[in-house]
């Protein structure tokens, strides 16, 4: 079931998400329900705050050299926790939480990740590329962090300006 996703300026993405404990068909349904949100949203990463639980899980799936998103590739991370980082890159990031705005943020080039699968396995990923943006945004959105968050003050305030206007466009244009 697709699900609707919680869109900036509510509340709910500031919540800092809970650790799961506990890995049952709840869960998987829930992950099943992200996929299907994420996939039909045209989105390469969800966690699932962005659609209202305050849960620490979180989907990724890079698409292929042609632009493909297979389900092969799909990464399910339950508590993940990052153990190593190094370097930084920069990166225009976007967010199914705040439509239509996209900013070059600075992320760490390459990470190491602790997590658990959906039925509790423990795992470790080594992550680069857009891998590793996708996953340290992801990340952020356990812990109530937006990438617009990470913006200077000057720019922060642009955005607000334009994303208050773009709103009001989309209403208008409501029927
Ligand atoms: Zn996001």
């Amino acid at each position: 079931m697709k699900l609707k996703i919680v869109e900036y300026p509510d509340k709910k993405l500031k919540e800092k998400s809970k650790s799961i404990e506990v890995f049952n068909k709840e869960l998987h349904q829930l992950l099943d329900d992200m996929y299907e949100t994420m996939i039909g949203s045209n989105g390469i990463g969800l966690a699932a705050i962005q659609v209202g639980h305050t849960k620490r899980a979180l989907l990724i799936n890079i698409p292929d050299e042609n632009d493909e998103q297979s389900v092969d590739t799909l990464i399910e991370m339950i508590n993940p926790v990052i153990t190593h980082t190094s370097g930084v890159t920069t990166y225009q990031e976007g967010c199914l939480s705040v439509p239509s705005f996209y900013e070059d943020i600075n992320r760490y080039e390459s990470i190491t990740v602790n997590y658990q699968d959906r039925d509790g396995n423990t795992k470790i990923i080594e992550a680069d590329n857009l891998l590793s943006i996708a996953i340290q945004h992801e990340i952020d959105h356990l812990d109530g962090i937006l990438f617009i968050d990470k913006l200077s003050y000057s720019r922060r305030k642009k955005f607000e300006k334009e994303y208050k206007r773009m709103q009001k466009e989309k209403k208008l244009h409501k029927l």
